[in-house]
């Protein structure tokens, strides 16, 4: 009988027969390891302990006790759902159910569900979980699976495309429950420790818009009850931030049927943040060096053809038909800032040219995949480029780092940063990738940044760096990069007079310091629970008059304080109303003035913390608060 090799994680090599399963290698290695096997991760797939494996496969054997088994057990999971909603809902149809990050889905259909009904299906997953029913895998004659779905458009599409050619077909069993299924699943339902169904919603068919809708229904699993609920508060407090929630309660901004899906409407308390934010961006750029262009929200797609986007990006482009003349909403601001440096000549000693505006772009994403601010077919970049020499690069990348880490100490966030490295398919020479490979490596190093290197991951016209942000419920978010591109130059026939009165080619950086306004606000509303820093704030100061008599003298306060945001609440309500809807609207200070403040001139203040203070001097207050907005504070002290 011949053998195979397998390479286990400690990059030991095992020399097993020929057909040997993940369960027959674990019982090789050790009886109690081969008991306790879940699954395995072959060449990184997570498969089936069953699963017989090939030569020279990368082998981790999974156990209870390793990271994958959570996976393992939501997918069981989510068998236990179906199993549940076909006892109480016999026509229900199944289409997928996969795990997912923090828990499961299965999209049914031919059963009308609303959130009501959840409780009833859970008890019933409940019931099936106590019964600690066998999960069994079974192979079988594809024909005769393939007849079994006779009356199921979406298994005998998984048949066809993820199954393609298999025969037999896995099929898992508990009790009278069966579905078709690659695994792996643990041993019997009863080992799972928590079951929660989430919620519903519908989905498209793979996600695709032309296909039937589905009802998704979303759940999560743990092995105990205790990592339930800690997972279930924590989930809460991320509710309790959506940012969606949030922009209605706090009226910042609006996603409207009529007006059109993923295209967001700012309010003007949205706006009067996004306009700080991109005042913050401005004078960071101009610094910098950078100088403003603004280019049109349309162009030609002859403009995009020369670039190479509508190759790549004709499906995601909005096109319109202009006097039989084919016209896009740009999805990307580059074409138009290269489009710029073109009509000029250029000598080596002009470059760095750098460009920067804040570019509305569109593109056209699948309509089930849009969501709040986070997914939207229309979004402003802070978007910036700059045509550098070769040499300069290096210097040009530490320049917008700089910013970059000015913005994530403004806003308290915590960083990730990558580099991503030259992909199989690339243009550009073997030394221009190493030199600007290279040139990366140092900026990072010479800033003492801790980075992970994606090899590969880089684009095809060259390498990047990129940021996701950290927030503050710990959850990543994409953030602002910088790119360099061998590409586009070419493509637009980019050139500059070197010292050698010939013409060279500069390398272009795609750059941003937020990344989108839209995800960057989403970020800050949840990072910040929608209590922005003074200076970002909407609305900066209250004033709330305990009579109407004390009105007068609120709107004297109200213009002392006028280069702030100010509004006096005038509504006749009691002083303890008018304090709580501000606290609600969650504007940073509060004046409460009446007789007493009237009489002696002075102010009472009370600020998001509840921290109160009377007889507050007026001018030392406007000046706290000028330091607190121009220093942009996060964490500000009570009138220190
Ligand atoms: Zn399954
Ligand atoms: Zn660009």
């Amino acid at each position: 009988m011949s053998e195979i090799v397998v390479t286990l994680p400690d990059g030991s090599e095992l020399s097993v027969a020929e057909g040997s399963t993940v369960e027959d290698v674990a019982f090789e290695i050790g009886p109690g390891l081969g008991r306790d096997t879940v699954a395995g991760v072959v060449d990184g797939d997570l498969v089936d302990k069953a699963t017989p494996l090939s030569d020279g496969a990368d082998l981790v054997i999974v156990t209870e006790d390793s990271d994958e088994y959570l996976r393992v057990l939501r997918h069981s999971a989510a068998h236990v759902f179906a199993q549940a909603l076909q006892r109480l809902y016999p026509d229900a149809k199944l289409a997928i159910g996969p795990p997912t990050d923090d828990g499961f889905y299965y999209d049914v259909t031919n059963v009308d569900l609303d959130s009501e009904d959840l409780a009833a299906i859970e008890a019933e997953a409940e019931e099936i979980i106590a019964e600690d029913l066998d999960i069994e895998r079974e192979e079988r004659p594809r024909e005769e699976v393939v007849a079994g779905y006779a009356d199921n458009p979406y298994k005998r599409d998984i048949l066809e495309t993820e199954a393609a050619g298999e025969d037999p077909v896995t099929i898992y069993r508990q009790g009278e429950f069966e579905d078709l299924c690659q695994g792996p699943h643990v041993e019997s339902t009863g080992e799972i420790g928590a079951f929660k169904l989430l919620n519903i919603s519908s989905a498209y068919w793979r996600g695709d818009e032309d296909n039937d809708t589905l009802t998704r229904v979303y759940g999560t699993a743990f092995e105990s009850e205790e990592e339930m609920e800690a997972y279930l508060e924590r989930r809460r407090e991320a509710q309790e931030r959506d940012h969606r929630k949030l922009g209605q309660e706090l009226d910042l901004f609006s996603i409207d049927d009529t007006t059109g899906p993923g295209l967001p409407l700012y309010h003007p308390n949205g706006k009067r943040v996004l306009d700080e934010l991109s005042a913050f961006a401005r004078e960071m750029n101009l610094d910098a060096g950078y100088d403003p262009v603004e280019t049109p929200h349309l162009f030609r797609t002859e403009l995009w053809k020369k670039s190479g986007h509508y190759e790549n990006y004709v499906d995601d482009m909005f096109l319109l038909d202009v006097n039989d003349e084919e016209y896009g909403l740009k999805p990307m601001n580059c074409p138009g800032h290269a489009t710029i440096f073109e009509q000029n000549s250029w000598s080596y000693r002009d470059l760095p040219v750098r460009y920067f505006e804040d570019g509305k772009v569109y593109r056209k994403e699948q309509r089930g995949e849009l969501s709040g601010l986070s997914r939207v077919w229309a979004f402003t970049i802070d978007d910036g480029h700059v045509f550098v020499r070769p040499d300069q690069i290096e210097d040009e990348v530490n320049l917008v780092m700089d910013n970059i880490f000015r913005v994530f100490e403004t806003f308290g966030l915590d960083a990730e940063v990558a580099l991503a490295t030259r992909p199989e398919k690339s243009v550009g020479s073997d030394e221009i990738w190493e030199r600007a490979e290279s040139q990366l490596r140092d900026v990072l190093d010479s800033q003492d940044i801790a980075y992970d290197v994606e090899a590969g991951d880089g684009a095809f016209y060259g390498p990047k760096i990129d940021f996701a942000f950290e927030d503050a419920l710990g959850r990543k978010w994409d953030g602002p990069t910088v790119q360099l591109d061998f590409n586009m130059p070419d493509r637009f026939d980019l050139t500059y007079t070197g010292e050698d009165n010939e013409d060279h080619r500069p390398v272009m950086l795609h750059r941003a310091l937020y990344g989108s306004y839209e995800r960057f606000l989403m970020v800050l509303i949840e990072h910040f629970d929608g209590k922005f820093p003074l200076w970002l704030a909407p609305e900066q100061v209250r004033i709330l008059p305990v009579s109407d008599d004390n009105l007068g003298y609120a709107h004297r306060l109200k213009n002392e304080l006028d280069d702030f945001r100010v509004e006096i609440e005038d509504r006749s309500w009691t002083v303890g109303r008018k304090i709580q809807q501000a606290h609600s609207d969650r504007v940073p200070y509060m004046l409460i003035v009446g007789d007493d403040e009237e009489a002696s001139g002075a102010v009472s203040v009370r600020d998001r913390k509840e921290r109160e203070r009377k007889d507050v001097d007026r001018e030392a207050f406007a000046a706290h608060l000028r330091a607190e907005r121009d220093e942009k504070r996060i964490e500000p002290d009570f009138l220190d």
